[in-house]
C-alpha cells in the first residue's frame, strides 16, 4: 500500500511516497516558491537522481499535479498510475483541543481544522489548502490528517495551563499545545525499541533541537509536559525564535524602538534566537559550530546559552517526571551536533550518573546510545522520521 505524505507551507509543499508495508521511501521532493515567480519542483526517486524543474505554480493544486505528473512519469516515475497511490496523509500543525490522535478527513474534520486557523495562522490555511488540492486531483482516495499537536494532549492540566485570567482559556482556548508531537512521539517509541524495553515503562525526555526546537517530558507512554505553548514560539532558544523571554520585554522594546506589536512579533519569531544572539552571524548551528571552534566569542556565548536552556528544560522535566530513564536527541542539531550534546550532558547532567562516550557521540545517522554502559540514565541520537510516522498513522487508518 503506497502512502503519499503532504507536508504543505505556504509557499512550500514537501512530499514523501512511502510503501507502508516495507516502509521503504519510494521517492521525495519539495516544490518551492508556490505562487511565486521560479517556483521549481525538486523531485527523488529512490535510487535514481535528483531532478530540479523551473515551472510556474500559480497555487498548491498546480504543485500537487505537478508531484503527481514526476510520481506517475514514464521515464523517471515510480508508480504507473494514480490508482497505485492508496492513501495521503497530510501534517496538520495544529488541530486544537479536538484532536488527541490522527484522523480520517471529512467534511467535518476540516471545519474543525479551519475552527483552528486562529491558532495557527501561518501553517494551517496552508495544510487546508494541500487538502483541498489533493481532494481535487485524487478524488475518492482516503485521507488522513496528521497533527503536530495531538500527541501532546495527554499533558495534565497543570503542565498546559498559563497562569492567565481562566477567562481567556474558556473564551479563546488560550493553553499549552506544543508542536512536533509526531517527532517526540516517534522518537520516544524508537528508543524504547532500541532498548529493548517496555515504552509504558520508561521516562524519556525528547530534545527535538532543529531549526525549530522543543523538548518534551513522555512518562509512561504518554505526554505529561513539552516547551512549546500555545504556538511555536515559547521554549528554548531555536534559530530564529526567541523562546521563552519576560512578556514584559514586549512592551519595553516597543517603546524603544516604535515599534508596533506585530513588529515585535515579528523580531521575535524572525530575529531573535540563535541568529539575534550571535549577533548576526547565522541562524545555522553550523555557522555558529564554525565560529566556535575559531573562538568567536559572540558563538562560544551563543551555544553555550543555548545548551544551558536545553538542560534547564531537561532538570525542569526530571522533576516533573520525578525521574528520568532515557534522554534522546534529534532533528537537524540534536542528530548531528555533538558539540551541543557534549555541552549539555558534559556541563549539566552529571547529577543524573550519566558519563558521554565522547566516541559514540562523533557518530550519526543511526540510532545510538551516547552514554557509557555504566551510566545511570542513557542519553540517545534518534535520527526522527515524521514522514513514516505520518505515513504509520495513515495505514492505520486507512488499510
Ligand atoms: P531541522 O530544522 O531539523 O532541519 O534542523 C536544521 C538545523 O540543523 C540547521 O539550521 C543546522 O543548524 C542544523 N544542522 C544540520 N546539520 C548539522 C550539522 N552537521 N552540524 C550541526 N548542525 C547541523
Amino acid at each position: 500500500m503506497n502512502i503519499l505524505v503532504i507536508n504543505c507551507g505556504s509557499s512550500s509543499l514537501k512530499f514523501q511516497l512511502i510503501d507502508a508495508e516495507t516502509e521503504k521511501l519510494i521517492a521525495k521532493g519539495i516544490c518551492e516558491r508556490i505562487g511565486i515567480e521560479g517556483s521549481l519542483i525538486a523531485y527523488t526517486p529512490t535510487g535514481g537522481t535528483k531532478e530540479e524543474t523551473v515551472t510556474p505554480m500559480a497555487n498548491h493544486t498546480d504543485a500537487i499535479r505537478l508531484v503527481l505528473d514526476a510520481l506517475t512519469n514514464e521515464k523517471t516515475g515510480v508508480v504507473k498510475s494514480l490508482s497505485e497511490i492508496n492513501a495521503v496523509g497530510h501534517r496538520i500543525v495544529h488541530g486544537g483541543e479536538k484532536f488527541a490522535s490522527a484522523t480520517v478527513i471529512d467534511d467535518e474534520v476540516l471545519a474543525a481544522i479551519e475552527e483552528c486557523n486562529d491558532l495557527a495562522p501561518l501553517h494551517n490555511p496552508a495544510n487546508l489548502i494541500g487538502i483541498r488540492a489533493c481532494q481535487e486531483l485524487m478524488p475518492g482516495v482516503p485521507m488522513v490528517a496528521v497533527f503536530d499537536t495531538a500527541f501532546h494532549q495527554t499533558m495534565p492540566e497543570r503542565a498546559y495551563m498559563y497562569g492567565l485570567p481562566y477567562e481567556y482559556y474558556e473564551k479563546y482556548k488560550v493553553r499549552r499545545y506544543g508542536f512536533h508531537g509526531t517527532s517526540h512521539a516517534y522518537v520516544s517509541k524508537r528508543a524504547a525499541e532500541v532498548l529493548g524495553k517496555n515504552y509504558e515503562d520508561l521516562k524519556i525526555i525528547v530534545c527535538h533541537l532543529g531549526n525549530g526546537a522543543s523538548i518534551s517530558a513522555v512518562k509512561n507512554g504518554k505526554c505529561v509536559d513539552t516547551s512549546m505553548g500555545l504556538t511555536p514560539l515559547e521554549g528554548l532558544i531555536m534559530g530564529t525564535r526567541s523562546g521563552d523571554i519576560d512578556p514584559a520585554i514586549m512592551e519595553f522594546i516597543a517603546k524603544k524602538e516604535d515599534l508596533t506589536l506585530e513588529q515585535v512579533m515579528n523580531v521575535l519569531n524572525k530575529k531573535s534566537g540563535v541568529l539575534g544572539l550571535s549577533n548576526n552571524l547565522s541562524s545555522d548551528f553550523r555557522d555558529i559550530e564554525n565560529a566556535y571552534n575559531a573562538g568567536d566569542e559572540r558563538a562560544i556565548n551563543t551555544m553555550e546559552t543555548f545548551a544551558y536552556r536545553v538542560a534547564k528544560y531537561i532538570g525542569s522535566y526530571v522533576a516533573a517526571m520525578n525521574g528520568v530513564d532515557v534522554i534522546c536527541f534529534t532533528a537537524g542539531v540534536g542528530e548531528n551536533g555533538p558539540l551541543v550534546r557534549r555541552l549539555i550532558c558534559d556541563n549539566y547532567l552529571g547529577y543524573l550518573g550519566i558519563t558521554l562516550d565522547e566516541e559514540a557521540n562523533q557518530k550519526r545517522g543511526f540510532d545510538l546510545a551516547i552514554t557509557t554502559p555504566d551510566s545511570k540514565t542513557t542519553v540517545m541520537v534518534i535520527p526522527t522520521n515524521e514522514e513514516l510516522a505520518i505515513a504509520r498513522e495513515t495505514y492505520c487508518l486507512t488499510k
